[in-house]
């Protein structure tokens, strides 16, 4: 069977990938400028017409794009292209006010559907395959994006849907899934869900999971991949782009970039320069075959960094980072940027821990304070009072140690932290309150 879903694009000579960016970046601007009056203004605003983009450098004379931006035209104004010719409307959740508007035309479904099968089928899905979508279905692009990537390669889908966590595990064992589609969270509180009910997943047939949609650490892998017996593979991507499918781990582990489809860049998040190959910043998309709604350099908020690298599995795609977090998300305490994934990375180093934990932020005098809240196994919560004191004690020095911040850690009852079915909740803000 072929090793690569799309052999021309996954390992395109890096020169010969960029020529082709450079081509579909000047369709762009150009498809844009005259259907989008939010760009057309924008590129005049700054005097730069479509025929002044002409190779990949010139991207810079382009103008960014903010989420706000998506708000402000909500739900279709920044659509280049009538409503007849959408096929498709996702939306993210919106957590603050309008949600934000993800058109796609039956051209954009189909780009979609490959950059879908792309992954799957780098992640060892193949058509005798049983996989299980646990990804929320509806307005949320994972749940649907992934339908369209099981289609394409031909396996058979089942489409659970988030949440009723015992059924999903009752319809693992009877139907014989071999493959998950969820975020990492519910992956664990499945995996929990199943040692309550009795069920070893080890011994189910499930052997690969693609999860994705939330941060993550690598040391939160593995203990996915240790509780349920499966590979453990990652999926990025938002609904400004297109949805899960912009980047995808390879059998190296390392997350490639569709970026035939979608060109990246690292900007320093204040002064929007963008910084070396290597180095952290704000990871900015920029759409490069859609129809329905492309975006020029779209802020992902995203913080992470990329890297060419001559990758064992034998694509040219450049890899991406872990993700730290969303810009967002980062928090200040005493001065030092900390991310809720350095927090987790410190956590699972401890065998005792469970990967479940919650981050309070509060407001301390004039400063900011933190604590970290988080559940031991059963047998170590067990041991009383002294010992989790102790174990409590420990975490907090190791996190000063690594992240260089004062936070109190408590080791909270089992059951304390909530169960995630989909993105999980890391951080409270007590300061907003
Ligand atoms: P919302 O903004 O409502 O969460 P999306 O579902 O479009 O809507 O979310 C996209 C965001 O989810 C990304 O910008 C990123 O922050 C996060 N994300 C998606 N996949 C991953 C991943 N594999 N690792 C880390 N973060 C991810
Ligand atoms: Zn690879």
């Amino acid at each position: 069977m072929k090793k690569y879903w799309n052999e021309k694009f996954e390992t395109m000579p890096v020169e010969q990938l960029q020529e082709f960016q450079a081509q579909k970046l000047r369709e762009t601007v150009a498809w844009l400028y005259e259907r989008v009056p939010f760009y057309k203004q924008k590129l005049d605003e700054k005097g730069v017409k479509p025929e002044d983009i002409r190779t990949l450098d010139d991207i810079r004379h382009l103008p960014f794009t903010v989420k706000n931006d998506l708000r402000d035209n909500y739900p279709f104004g920044l659509c280049a292209v009538p409503m007849k010719d959408l096929v498709r409307v996702h939306a993210s959740s919106g957590t603050t006010g309008k949600p934000i508007t993800g058109p796609y035309t039956a051209e954009d479904k189909a780009q979609w559907q490959e950059c879908m099968a792309r992954t799957l089928w780098a992640q060892g899905v193949r058509p005798d395959d049983i996989c299980q979508n646990a990804y929320g279905m509806g307005l949320f692009t994972g749940g649907l994006g992934f339908y369209l990537g099981v289609e394409a390669i031909g396996s058979c889908l089942v489409p659970t849907g988030s949440g009723m966590t015992e059924r999903q595990i009752m319809l693992m064992q009877d139907f014989g899934s071999t493959v998950l589609f969820c975020t990492p969270t519910y992956a664990l509180t499945i995996a929990e869900k199943a040692d309550q009910m009795g069920v070893d997943l080890r011994k189910l047939p499930l052997r690969v999971g693609s999860f994705g949609a939330e941060p993550w650490t690598v040391e939160m892998r593995k203990e996915i991949e240790e509780r349920m017996g499966i590979t453990a593979h990652e999926a990025y991507g938002l609904t400004e782009m297109m949805g899960p499918g912009v980047g995808f781990s390879c059998e190296a582990y390392r997350l490639h970039l569709n970026e035939d489809h979608v060109y990246p860049e690292i900007v320093d998040p204040t002064t929007l320069e963008p910084v070396p190959l290597g180095e952290k910043g704000e990871l900015v998309f920029t759409a490069l075959q859609r129809r329905a709604m492309p975006l020029l350099r779209y802020r992902t908020r995203d913080i992470t960094s990329l890297r060419r690298v001559e990758c064992d599995c034998g694509r040219t795609l450049v890899v991406m980072d872990k993700i730290l977090g969303r810009s967002d998300d980062m928090l200040i305490i005493s001065g030092v940027n900390v991310f809720p994934s350095q927090v987790e990375s410190v956590i699972m180093e401890f065998e005792e821990m469970e990967p479940l934990y919650q981050i309070r932020v509060f407001k301390k005098g004039h400063l900011d304070g933190m604590k970290v809240e988080a559940e031991a196994k059963p047998a170590v919560y067990a041991q009383g009072k002294e010992a989790l004191e102790e174990l409590a004690r420990r975490i907090s020095a190791r996190i000063h140690a690594v992240i260089g911040i004062h936070a109190p850690v408590e080791i909270v009852p089992q059951g304390s932290i909530a169960r995630s079915e989909g993105k999980a909740k890391r951080v409270i803000d007590e300061r907003k309150k």
